[in-house]
Order: C-alpha cells, then structure tokens, then sequence
C-alpha cells in the first residue's frame, strides 16, 4: 500500500492547532495474560484470575481457541477499581474460555469493505465512518470491531486479503471534497451512488481518545475545513478512563468551537452497564444522590457535566446487549432513567453481530427485544428513546415488535411474529422505513435464525440470504 500523502493543515487551522496542548494521562493499563501468569500485575489485581482460571485460557494458547488471538487481554485501573464491585463489568473485561468454544461467525460483520472507497473510510450510508485508532484503553471481550484491533486480515471485493489500514487525514480530506465536488455539479446527488453531501463524520476505532489532543484536533480541524458540520467521536473513555476528559482536552474542544462555531460536536459514548458509572456503598448498593437521583462516580460524573456544560456538544449512549453483561431490564432501566437525567440521549441498544466468536455474547433477537421492551416500562416518553437495532448488511434495522398470540389466518405467523424495519441504507437508502414480517424464532441470534420463517418481506432483507 503506497504510504498517504502527509496532510498540510491550512492557514486557517493554524491558530486553533498551536493553541492545543496533550494532557499527560496514568491509565495503569494492563495488557496480556501473560502479565497475570507472571505475577506482574499490582498486587491488588493478582486475584483477579484464579489459578484454575489461566490454566485453563493457557491451554487453549498456539491453538485455534486461543482467546488472546481472537481479543488482547487489556484493562485500566478505573475499571479494575469497577470490576471488584461487578460481576458484569468482570465478564465484559475478563477472558474466559467460553469465547472461543464456536468461532462461527464473519470476518468483516455487515460486508464494510464494500463501502471502503479509501482505505479506513467506511461510506455506507449519509455518514461516514473512519478508523483513526486500532485499540482502546481496555479491550471488551465481545467487541465487534475485533478484526481491527487484533489485526486480522480481512478479505476486500477485490479478493485481495490484508488487515483493515487506519484512515490518513491527507486522503479523507481529499474523498470527502471530491465527492461533495460531484454532488454539487451533479444538482445534489451523486452521479453513481445517489448519496447527498457528506456533512457528517464518525471517528471510530477503536477509541479515538488513545490519541494526544493535538492528533485529535488535526483530525477536526480538516474535517471542518472540508466542509464537515457534525463530527461524531465514539467512545468508551467514560467508561475505562474518565479522567480523560480533562482541562486540556476540554480547552482543545472550546477552542475548537470558537474556530469552527458552525460544527457540531457529537460524543457517542458506551456505557453497557450502570455499574459502569454508579458509586456502589459497601453493601454493594447504588446510593442516592442528596441532589436527586443516584450517585455517580465522581470521576465520571466530572466528565459528564464538563462535556453536557456545552450546548454544542451532544452525548449519546448507544450500547450492545450482551449476555452476562446487560441482558437484565432492571438495570436497563436505571441506566436510561439516569443517562437521561444527566443529559445523555439513549440512542440505540444493538442486538449482537455474527462477527467471528459471537455465540458467547449474543442474546436471543426476540429476547433482547423482550428485554429492553421490559426495561423500558415505567420510563417516562423523553427516557424510552432507544431503539433496539441489528445490523444488516443493507443497513441498520429496527427490531420493532415482537408478539406473542397467533395471527389467525397468516400462514407461518402460529406462534407470533417478528416485524423489523429498515432504519438506514446504504447509498441514497431507498428501502428506508420498509419492513419485513418472520415466524417467530426464540432461539435466532442472527438474520440467518430466520431464513426459512419469511412471510413479508418489504424491507428485501432476505433477498439475499444470510448464512
Ligand atoms: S470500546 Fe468498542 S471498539 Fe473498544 S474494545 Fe470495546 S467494543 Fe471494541
């Protein structure tokens, strides 16, 4: 692969970029199981896999179950400190055996490499995705971007087979003012994909918060100057390392923001779990707080008022339901009420993907739907917004309802059904708001659970069938 063009930031970047400092962080990472068979660990942490437990991930090592080949083993001391009052953050961060024991599943979830017209661009749908960081400051062991952070070669249309590159400024910079270029002369659509302007840009990973401010602040300062006006940051630092929002962060957004007052600033965060940001008593209770509600984790809790403090910036959680970790609609429940309450939109909650040793995690389709429907009972209107959302290679799909009498008179319907509808699609979306009807199947974790239940098929999700 030719190495990209370095980027050279304009005149008008300038100001906003010298005015950016990195801040200086102490995650006190630990990566590798190799640190814990060693005893390399804090002391406090030795205990955190038993001796039975790394005999048996060390059996499975230089073999196809290998979990650490699958997923690195890393975590942060903040989620550490979580994880001794947590069974849920415990399985989302520890490795077990389970995860490797089928490794069924799909090299590239959602055939993203169709859509990758410049190596770590993902332009699927109105919005563009970009990989600007291959790991994170822990690693969830479910994670579905696990092709790029263990850096696995993915196989491309061309049949060419390599791992999934990082985007470069110089590149993206170039593909999005080509593109508006086409569009614009083309009377406000592409000649060949019918897409619109692309205005909107994810920075995804990964954890683009591993990166210093200043490489950050390239990538927003391009972005905006190439006419981007909302830029997305996914990530779970609220999560693995709060204080990452520090003032030398907040100062390089507010800086910004006085260069650029037109672009919108939107942080995705993922938080699976309340226990991710509520302060447990020693019973092991989330505690009221004296001004209203629950009490946080201070840290985190900083994090979040800094960030909702600024009416340019939104805060989204959008989050996958995982078995073991969050398929219990009681804290379902308590993590909408207070994500709500502390300015954070719920956004989606995900059924899991067929990514390559998924069966662990997944939870049921019709399940995951009954869970969040069940969590989302004595919510008010404003906290129930989440959707539950699976990801088909047409596009994002809403799991809408699931019934449980038989519809008389519609054949395959005896037992209920399942009606999904398309929420995006790629190119200029044209099955949007389309939906497809299935025979119910307690047990599908995936479309495929589904390939011989289709009695209606609007949305064209099975034209093309899943394996
Ligand atoms: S935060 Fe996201 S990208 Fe990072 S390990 Fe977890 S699921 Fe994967």
């Amino acid at each position: 692969m030719a190495k990209a063009e370095k980027y050279q930031p304009l005149d008008s970047e300038i100001e906003f970029l010298d005015s950016v400092t990195n801040g200086k962080y102490d995650r006190q990472i630990v990566t590798g199981l190799k640190k814990f068979v060693e005893e390399k660990v804090p002391e406090d942490m030795l205990s955190f896999y038993s001796k039975e437990e790394l005999d048996d991930l060390l059996k499975l090592k230089d073999t196809p179950q290998d979990v650490e080949s699958r997923m690195p083993v890393k975590m942060t001391r903040h989620y550490f400190d979580l994880a001794k009052n947590s069974i849920p953050i415990q399985v989302l961060v520890k490795a077990s055996p389970l995860e490797t024991f089928d490794l069924d599943g799909a090299a590239d979830p959602g055939k993203q490499m169709d859509y990758s017209p410049v190596e770590g661009l993902i332009h699927k749908y109105e919005l563009g995705l970009i990989y600007v960081a291959s790991t994170c400051s822990a690693h969830c062991r479910f994670c579905y971007r696990e092709e790029l952070i263990a850096k696995k070669e993915v196989e491309r249309p061309d049949g060419t087979i390599a791992p999934k590159g990082l985007a470069q400024i110089s590149e993206i910079v170039t593909y999005i003012r080509q593109h508006n270029k086409e569009v614009a002369e083309n009377g406000g659509k592409h000649p060949v994909s019918g897409r619109e302007v692309l205005r909107e840009i994810l920075l995804s990973g990964g954890d683009p918060l591993v990166l210093g401010n200043k490489n950050i602040a390239q990538w927003l300062s391009a972005l905006a100057e190439a006419g981007i006006e909302n830029i997305r940051i996914g990530t779970k630092e609220l999560s693995f390392y709060p204080d990452r929002f520090d003032d030398t962060f907040m100062d390089m957004l507010d800086s910004f923001h006085v260069s650029y007052p037109g672009v919108n600033l939107r942080i995705m965060i993922h938080f699976n779990h309340p226990d991710e940001f509520l302060a447990k008593d020693e019973n092991g209770q989330y505690s009221s707080d004296p001004e209203g509600g629950l009490l946080w984790v201070e840290s985190t809790k900083r994090a979040i008022q800094r960030l909702r403090s600024r009416n340019w910036i939104n805060i989204d959680n959008q989050a996958p339901i995982i078995n073991g970790i969050n398929n219990d609609p009681d804290a379902l429940r308590i993590q909408q009420r207070e994500l709500k309450r502390n300015g954070v939109e719920n956004h989606y909650y995900f059924c899991g993907r067929d990514i390559i040793g998924h069966k662990a995690f997944n939870v049921p389709i019709e399940e995951a739907w009954r869970i969040l429907n069940e969590s989302q009972k004595g919510l008010s209107g404003v906290e129930t917004h989440a959707r539950l959302s699976i990801t088909h290679y047409k596009g994002k799909t809403e799991v809408v309802a699931v019934t449980n009498d038989p519809l008389p008179g519609i054949k395959g319907a005896e037992n209920g059904l399942v009606i999904m509808k398309l929420l995006r699609g790629a190119a200029d979306a044209p099955d949007r708001g389309k939906v497809t009807m299935l025979g119910r199947n307690p047990e599908a974790i995936w479309f495929s659970g589904y390939n011989d239940r289709v009695i209606y098929d609007e949305a064209g999700l099975f034209t093309q069938t899943y394996d």
